[in-house]
C-alpha cells in the first residue's frame, strides 16, 4: 500500500514507519519536526516538512491507500496548563486531516488514541466499552477524535481504527524514545543509570496496590507498531474500530525501578515523593479485542525485554547525543 504517517518523525511513528517498510508498504511522512527529529525517519520513506492541515497538499498529489496519524501534543501536565493549544493541535488538526482523507477518498485511516480516555477505569482489565471519562485535557482531545472517527467512517465510507495505546516502551532498530522535556517513567530511570540525574522520584507510595505504588501495562514500541500493520488489513469500509494496546499484565513503579537496576547493574535511587495529579491507581489493558479482530498477539511482553532494549538504545550515540541536550525535566 502506499501510506501517510503523520507524525513519522517521532518515537511511535518511526518505528511503525519503519515496520511499514519491512513489510514492503510505500511510505511517505509528514512531520513539522515541533517535537520529532528528522534523522529518526527510517530510510527509505519520503519525507515532507509541514503540520497535518497541510496533508491535503500531500495526498491530493498522489493516490494513497491509507493514512496512519500519530502528530500530536501528548503532555498531559502540559495539557492542563494549556489545554487551547490541545484541542487546536489535536482536535483542529485531526479535523483538518479527517477532510482531507475524505476529500481524497482514502479508505483507511488508523489512529493513535490513548487508555487515557478512559480516566480513572472503573475496573481493570479495561476494556474497549468501559466508560470514557478522561482527567486531562489531553485524555479529552484524543477523545473527540475517537469520536470523530466514528461519525465519519459511518457517514463518509472509509475504514477507522482507532488504537488506544497503554504505556509504550522500548525501541527498535534505532529508534527510541528521544523527549526534549522526558516525563515517562522508564526513560527517567535509564536516565539515572547512565549518570545523567542523580534518583528517581515515586510518585506515590500509598496507592491501594500490592507495594503502594501505580501500575501500569508497559507495552514494548515494536509489538504496539505491528499492531498498526494489521489494522490497515482489518480497516473496514464504513466502520470504526477500537482496540486497546496493552500486554494485559500490569508492573508497579517499585517493580520497573527493579528491573532496571537487574538490567543495567546501576543501583538507581528512588526517592518517595507525593502522588502525582491525575495518577489513577492502576492501569491494565484487555488485549482480547486486539487478539480477535486484528489478530494482534504480543511478541515481548516481558518487562525485562522492555526496558533491556530502551537500555540498549539509552546507550547508543543518538540517545547519548540527545541526552546530553535534554534539559532537566520540571
Ligand atoms: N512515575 C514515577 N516517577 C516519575 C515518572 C512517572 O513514579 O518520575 C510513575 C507515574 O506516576 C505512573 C507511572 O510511573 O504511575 C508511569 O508514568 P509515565 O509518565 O511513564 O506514564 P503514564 O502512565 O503517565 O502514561
Amino acid at each position: 500500500m502506499r501510506l501517510l504517517v503523520t507524525g513519522g518523525a517521532g518515537y511511535v511513528g518511526s518505528v511503525t514507519t519503519a515496520v511499514l517498510l519491512e513489510a514492503g508498504h510505500e511510505v511517505t511522512v509528514l512531520d513539522d519536526l515541533s517535537t520529532g527529529h528528522r534523522d529518526a525517519v527510517p530510510a527509505g520513506a519520503g519525507f515532507v516538512a509541514g503540520d497535518v492541515t497541510e496533508a491535503g497538499r500531500v495526498l491530493a498529489e498522489t493516490a494513497y491507500d491509507g493514512v496512519l496519524h500519530f502528530a500530536a501534543k501528548s503532555l498531559v501536565g502540559e495539557s492542563v496548563g494549556d489545554p487551547a493549544s490541545y484541542w487546536r493541535a489535536n482536535v483542529g488538526g485531526s479535523l483538518a486531516l479527517l477532510d482531507a482523507v475524505r476529500s481524497h477518498g482514502v479508505s483507511r485511516f488508523v489512529f493513535s488514541s490513548t487508555a487515557a480516555v478512559y480516566g480513572d477505569p472503573q475496573a481493570v482489565p479495561i476494556v474497549e466499552d468501559a466508560v470514557t471519562r478522561p482527567t486531562n485535557p489531553y485524555g479529552a482531545s484524543k477523545l473527540a477524535v475517537d469520536l470523530m472517527i466514528e461519525t465519519y467512517a459511518r457517514a463518509y465510507g472509509f475504514g477507522g481504527v482507532s488504537l488506544r495505546y497503554f504505556n509504550v516502551a522500548g525501541a527498535y532498530r534505532g529508534l527510541g524514545e528521544r523527549h526534549e522535556r522526558e516525563t515517562h517513567l522508564i526513560p527517567l530511570v535509564l536516565e539515572v543509570a547512565q549518570g545523567h540525574r542523580e534518583a528517581v522520584s515515586v510518585f506515590g507510595t500509598d496507592w491501594p496496590t500490592d507495594d503502594g505504588t501505580c501500575v501500569r501495562d508497559y507495552i514494548h514500541v515494536e509489538d504496539l507498531a505491528r499492531a498498526h500493520l494489521l489494522a490497515l488489513t482489518a480497516a473496514t469500509p464504513g466502520e470504526h474500530l477500537v482496540c486497546n494496546l496493552g500486554n494485559g499484565i500490569g508492573f508497579s513503579v517499585r517493580e520497573v525501578v527493579d528491573t532496571a537496576r537487574r538490567v543495567t547493574g546501576h543501583p538507581i535511587p528512588a526517592l518517595e515523593a507525593p502522588r502525582r495529579a491525575g495518577d489513577p491507581a492502576v492501569l491494565v489493558a484487555s488485549s482480547d479485542r486486539a487478539h480477535e479482530r486484528l489478530g494482534w498477539k504480543p511478541q515481548h511482553p516481558d518487562l525485562t525485554t522492555v526496558i533491556t532494549d530502551a537500555w540498549l538504545f539509552h546507550g547508543s550515540s543518538h540517545a547519548r547525543g540527545a541526552a546530553t541536550q535534554r534539559p532537566e525535566a520540571p
